[in-house]
């Protein structure tokens, strides 16, 4: 038998270690080859008297199994290899199920007790290997995740995982891990009955081995005679309200727009009133019908294969050497600069705050105080943890500080002047090869540029906030900058552990632009006359994180004013005015009302933040609502106008070249404006409608709401000749144009 993943090794006692070690891969996943290995290794250790049992662990550093190979997986469902029919794509994935299923089956009853030892993460498939063991035991170690994230990327746990969890666990803990995708650490796990013990990592094989020894039993506790689902079967009493709760739970938070999460809760609810392997072909022809639902594959590809690329650097010019950021000077002590410090430091890198005054200096490393406080009492840091960041951080005022620096990242205020300032005084101070970076939102970079002596080196790196919880950085090119500046700002962004997309200058870059159109179409939407509760509603039922009205509220309705006003002077007769423009400046110049900020805008904010905010009455005296009931077609229309809106305005940007990979284009959108992940993205949105369909369904918007609908001539092309973008732009490692 000759394996490729595993190394088999057989004891005195006839006791096997399959030690899992892809000599391909850093991380072990259940690829097709690891399947084919376990299958054979199965067979062995099921027909060979001298076996007594077996235990399966791993031989990497970093974890046991990290699940599924997604890139297998996604390439499949799309059809990867000979051209295939649907029933016949959907026949062969089901098949697939059955027959990977039949394989964990054959494990758990091949007769010899198996042990999962597990000295690294186990997640998705890697946990769903252990749970078809008899018996799991656990390194302590509380780094160590275990969990079924399937959800997150739009799956669900194809593997067993919705039969034999709830089986272990009882349904209630079980749907509530699966359906939100948490993963435990061991002490967690093993208190709610995931895996039976926890031992010192050191422990681990000789915990297995004394197990199979002493008391070994090849037998489920489903196989077993009498087996009795803990917390009863759906519909035991009590049992069946956790599945009325959990379904109107699941309706609220997703709105219905994740059928993953709707076909676990199937899952559990039908599988756990059969036998087993009922349960498990159950699970199999749930998991087939979703990988057969495009809304999922664009997930995965977004969610996990392109964040993936994108966060190890699939956009660095390959000719300069990796870099690294060991001392970073951070200008403006602000919200932003604040929380950029907070994250570099964390990283291990020395960083220079600087402010105008050492209390301004001084209060944006205190921002650091209150977070790892906060880490602290979660169990999530510890003091010394605390003392090790905080000494990595320097307030100052002085620029003499920033020498030695490999990197400055200016957040000072908004303003043109303020901005070059800082950059002429910090550039006297750094070396020629250091980068300087802009976290400008709205103010072009090539622009910004022209106050460096050095504008190769000058790049734009735009965060977003609160800096330390939001995942996207957008990095922007300058007419002149260099490829050296793209690699620095891209392997800094991935040594403070965030996804970088790259984008080329324009006004409001990519997201700023694309995201201020949903915003914009829920104000059109109020100037026709919809009530706001119906607007926000369904900005949220299209699976945005906030309605739009309370967003631009948030963002601030005077600064919006501020917007259109330079937008129309800017754009003179071109300027396309629309209802919305008389309803803000009302707002603004009129009524006084900026939003959040002063506590008045499309909603009123009770004093000092406590309590609920309220739409405001006012606005019907300003705005006749001929809107204030709907029909799910109604509903439908308003959706369309929110998602098309903003994917045309992608399309646009990838138009203008402003963004220039279709990866960046979905994962920016999903991470920086949060558009509706289970979509996968505006670009996704439209290749998955067609283009042919997309753009008639713009130009019938157009004519029924305005020109802003309009597709442009890159869509237009692509309808006529039936591409779409992830085909007419295929991703591949390449500089902004
Ligand atoms: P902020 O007003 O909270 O902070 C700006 C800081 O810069 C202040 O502490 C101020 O004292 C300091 N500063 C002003 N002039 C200075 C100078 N000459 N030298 C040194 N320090 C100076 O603003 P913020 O929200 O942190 O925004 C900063 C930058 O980040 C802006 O360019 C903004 O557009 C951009 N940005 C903001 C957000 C956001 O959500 N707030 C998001 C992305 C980007």
């Amino acid at each position: 038998m000759e394996l490729k993943v595993f190394k088999w090794n057989q004891d005195s006692d006839g006791i096997v270690t399959l030690t899992w070690d892809d000599p391909d891969r850093t991380m072990n996943v259940l690829s097709s080859i690891a399947m084919r290995d376990l299958g054979a290794a199965i067979e062995k250790i099921a027909s060979d008297a001298s076996i007594k049992g077996a235990i399966i662990t791993s031989g990497k550093a970093n974890g046991f199994c990290a699940g599924a190979a997604l890139d297998e997986m996604e390439g499949a469902a799309a059809g990867g290899g000979a051209p295939k029919s649907h029933e016949e794509r959907v026949k062969a994935q089901y098949e697939s199920m059955v027959v990977f299923n039949q394989l964990f089956r054959k494990l758990e009853t091949c007769g010899k007790p198996v042990v999962a030892a597990i000295n690294g993460l186990a997640l998705g498939g890697g946990l769903e290997v252990t749970l078809a063991c008899h018996y799991r035991v656990v390194a302590d170690n509380p780094r160590i995740q275990l969990g079924l994230p399937e959800s997150k990327v739009g799956l669900l746990p194809g593997g067993g995982g919705t039969q034999r969890l709830p089986r272990l666990m009882g349904a209630q803990n079980a749907l509530g891990l699966i359906m939100q995708g948490t993963s435990l650490d061991p002490k967690t796990a093993a208190a709610q009955k995931v895996v039976h013990k926890v031992v010192p990592a050191d422990q681990l094989i000789v915990e297995a081995k004394r197990w199979i020894k002493e008391t070994p039993d090849p037998v489920q506790p489903w196989d077993k005679k009498g087996f009795e689902v803990p917390g009863g079967k759906p519909n035991d009493k009590g049992a069946s309200t956790v599945f009325t709760m959990g379904n109107a739970l699941y309706r609220k938070n997703s709105y219905n727009n994740y059928p993953a999460q709707r076909y676990i809760l199937s899952c559990v609810y039908e599988g756990l009133a059969v036998p087993i392997d009922a349960g498990l072909r159950i699970e199999s022809r749930y998991f087939t019908k979703l990988m057969m639902d495009p809304a999922s594959r664009n997930m995965i590809r977004s969610l996990f294969l392109s964040m993936q690329d994108l966060g190890k650097g699939a956009r660095r010019p390959a000719n300069v050497p990796a870099t690294q950021v060991k001392k970073l000077g951070v200008l403006g002590a602000g919200m932003m600069g604040a929380g950029i410090a907070y994250v570099s430091a964390q990283a291990g890198m020395e960083v220079v705050l600087l402010d105008t005054t050492q209390e301004a200096a001084d209060k944006g490393k205190a921002y650091s105080v209150g977070l790892l406080d906060k880490q602290i009492s979660k169990g999530r840091a510890t003091e010394d943890k605390k003392a090790k960041v905080l000494g990595l951080i320097k307030p100052t005022t002085n620029y003499d500080d920033l020498k030695g620096c490999d990197l400055i990242i200016e957040a000072v205020f908004e303003n043109r002047e303020v901005k070059a300032g800082v950059t002429k005084k910090a550039e006297a101070q750094i070396t020629d090869k250091a980068v300087f970076g802009s976290n400008t939102s709205t103010l072009p970079i090539t622009g910004l540029s022209e106050a460096s002596e050095r504008p190769e080196n000058f790049i734009g790196i735009h965060f977003f906030s609160p800096v330390d919880r939001m995942q996207l950085v957008e990095i922007i090119m300058g007419k002149k900058t260099g490829d050296y500046a793209l690699a620095m700002a891209i392997d800094y962004v991935k040594a403070i552990k965030k996804t970088p997309i790259v984008v080329n200058d324009s006004r409001g870059f990519y997201t700023s632009r694309c995201f201020g159109t949903y915003v914009a179409e829920g104000q059109e939407m109020l100037a026709e006359g919809i009530a706001p509760a119906i607007i926000d509603n369904v900005g949220r039922m299209t699976g945005m994180p906030r309605g739009p009205l309370e967003l631009a509220d948030d963002v601030a309705l005077d600064l919006a004013y501020k917007v259109r006003e330079q937008t129309k002077k800017d754009l003179g007769a071109k300027y396309e005015a629309g209802p919305a423009d008389t309803l803000i400046e009302t707002m603004v110049a009129k009524l006084g009302r900026y939003g959040r900020k002063n506590l008045k805008g499309f909603y009123d904010y009770p004093e000092g933040g406590k309590g609920k905010k309220r739409l405001w009455p006012g606005l019907k005296d300003i705005v006749k609502f001929k809107v204030t009931s709907t029909t799910p077609d109604y509903v439908e229309e308003l959706r369309k106008r929110f998602i098309y809106r903003q994917a045309i305005e992608a399309s646009r940007c990838f138009e203008e070249n402003v963004v220039t990979d279709p990866r960046e284009a979905d994962v920016g959108a999903i991470l920086g404006w949060g558009f509706a992940p289970y979509t996968g993205g505006p670009l996704s949105v439209i290749d998955t409608v067609g283009a042919k369909t997309f753009v008639e369904e713009c130009d019938r918007l157009a004519q029924k709401y305005g020109k802003r609908f309009l597709p442009g001539r890159l869509l237009r092309d692509m309808a006529e000749k039936g591409e779409t973008f992830y085909g007419r732009f295929k991703p591949e490692t390449k500089k902004a144009a």
